[in-house]
């Protein structure tokens, strides 16, 4: 699995669910595991506005 933004191999953990939020280590971009095939992992961008909460 590469990193749709940077290309960098992504390192899923095997035991990894829906939901876990993997974060590239090389751009620092976010992903939430939106469900898993097989051994195959799909990914989604994660939500990261609202990081912001200004209160
Ligand atoms: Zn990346």
């Amino acid at each position: 699995m590469n990193c749709p933004e940077c290309d960098a191999i992504l390192s899923i953990p095997d035991d990894s669910t829906e939901g876990e939020i993997i974060s590239c280590y090389d751009c620092g971009a976010d992903y939430e595991i939106a469900g898993r095939d097989g051994s195959e992992v799909k990914l989604k961008q994660a939500e990261t506005i609202g990081e912001d909460w200004g209160e």
